[in-house]
């Protein structure tokens, strides 16, 4: 419950209750809209039916997940009577107004850079107004809020970059994030130093392609130089990011991981496919070998990094030879885990006007064999981890199990039992006992 010691849900009028889908930029956007709303008195409530004012922070990065937002709308077209229903992030920016058409219980649609001019369009619509929209995509910056109520008390999340410049051909995300805007080093530092204060000790840097980052002021920080300064903030012991991409990602990034304890022994680095001649229709911008450079980097480092990465199949035509090269990159990198997709059509990309996709269920058959051979991968490299010992940031704690769960530099979610009380934000040893594909057990060191 968030509503304010002093106030009951009767006696504030002005509640919302929101709901997220989609990634971690969204999850953070959610907590700057939470924050804006709050400071301008609205109070959050944990369920629809408390709530005058319901948000759906929407993701469009598939079909799949855009379908579930109208799936939830749907929902609310008779129960959300005498409430107003509010579709905000990417869905919002991509289908605009068309998403009163079809789902006329909605008064309010907008985009995610538009946040901050919500508590103007709630009161345009407490006016009378029947419905607002707020869809500009003007590269005002949207990224500071003082008053961002975060979820998690430990892991801060600062978005350093906004928006996409790249057009692979897929990906909706430069249509409804808009192009590039990086902020500057001064206020990421500013901001990570603030939470730091708070108590945080891990930032997680977030950006559609985070390491595109370059700082607008004169200081003009690469993002290698960023990462090493958030990493050198007073109180901050653990300092991650996400997404890259293989373009931009350089070795002085590398270098920086290597020289700074506090940056994680981690990187993101989604491929998406084993094979050039996809990578190239994919217009991803660079080829199987260039990727394998930056993977070969990572494994001269002196610290072991954790490789993470997206893989998509079925993109359209994806030959099974193609679709064996992936396999084969499965194998090669090792990676210590993956996100795997089914091509999914995206409105206004250009992948729409290529021939020969592939069926649904072949894509199926594809991803199967993907999550299948990636589970053995797995496997081996988690019973690598046997007998080590690992430094966890603890996480959360478990009634039903009475195991506490934290995560390792290499961000790895590793559970324990522990007679020790209140372990939540603290940093433990824990040595390794079990190993599966998907998870971790261990023993706490004292
Ligand atoms: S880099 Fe490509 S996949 Fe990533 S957000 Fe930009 S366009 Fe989308």
């Amino acid at each position: 419950m968030w509503i304010d010691a002093a106030a009951t849900i009767d006696e504030v009028e002005k509640t919302f209750y929101i709901e997220t889908f989609g990634c971690q930029m969204n999850a953070h956007d959610s907590e700057k809209v939470v924050g804006t709303l709050v400071h301008e008195g609205y109070a959050q409530v944990e369920s629809p039916d408390q709530a005058n004012y319901i948000f759906f922070n929407t993701c469009s990065i598939r079909d799949k997940a855009e379908q579930k937002v109208f799936n939830r709308l749907q929902h609310f077209k008779n129960s959300g009577k005498g409430k107003v229903v509010a579709v905000i992030g990417c869905v919002a920016q991509q289908e605009g107004e068309k998403i009163f058409e079809r789902a006329p219980h909605v008064s309010l649609v907008a985009g995610s850079a538009s946040y901050t001019k919500l508590p103007e369009m709630l009161v345009q619509l407490e006016k009378g107004n029947r419905r607002v929209t707020g869809l500009s995509l003007d590269t005002e910056l949207t990224f500071d809020t003082p008053f961002t109520r975060r979820d998690n008390p430990h892991r801060g999340w600062i978005t350093v970059i906004e928006g996409c410049d790249k057009s692979c051909a897929y990906c909706v995300v430069p249509f409804t994030r808009g192009p590039e805007r990086s902020r500057t080093g001064a206020s990421v530092i500013e901001e990570a130093t603030r939470l730091a204060g708070l108590g945080y000790t891990e930032i997680q840097l977030l950006g559609q392609n985070v390491n595109s980052y370059r700082d607008p002021s004169p200081a003009g920080w690469d993002f290698a130089t960023l990462l090493d300064q958030v990493g050198r903030v007073p109180g901050i012991r653990r300092v991650r990011f996400t997404t890259s991409h293989p373009r931009d990602f350089v070795k002085p990034i590398i270098d920086a991981i290597e020289g700074n304890a506090n940056l994680c022994n981690h990187v993101h680095l989604p491929v998406q496919s084993g094979s050039s001649r996809v990578l190239e229709a994919m217009q991803r911008l660079y080829t199987r070998e260039q990727y394998m450079e930056r993977i070969q980097w990572m494994r001269e480092a002196k610290r072991p990094i954790a490789m993470t990465s997206d893989i998509i199949v079925g993109f359209p035509g994806e030959t099974e030879r193609d679709f064996e090269e992936t396999l084969d990159l499965l194998e090669e990198v090792k990676y210590d885990s993956i996100f795997s997709f089914k091509y999914s059509r995206r409105p206004n990309t250009a992948a729409l006007e290529l021939g020969d996709q592939i069926t649904e269920e072949e894509k199926t058959r594809r991803l199967t064999i993907v999550q299948e051979r990636q589970r053995a991968i797995q496997m081996r490299q988690n019973a690598e981890l046997l007998g080590e010992e690992e430094e966890l940031l603890v996480e959360s704690w478990y009634e039903s199990t009475g195991q506490w769960v934290g995560r390792t530099t290499r961000n790895r979610t590793l559970s324990f039992t522990s007679g020790m009380p209140d372990l939540l934000g603290k940093y433990v040893r824990v040595r390794v006992m079990r190993a599966g594909p998907n998870s971790l057990t261990g023993e706490i060191i004292h």
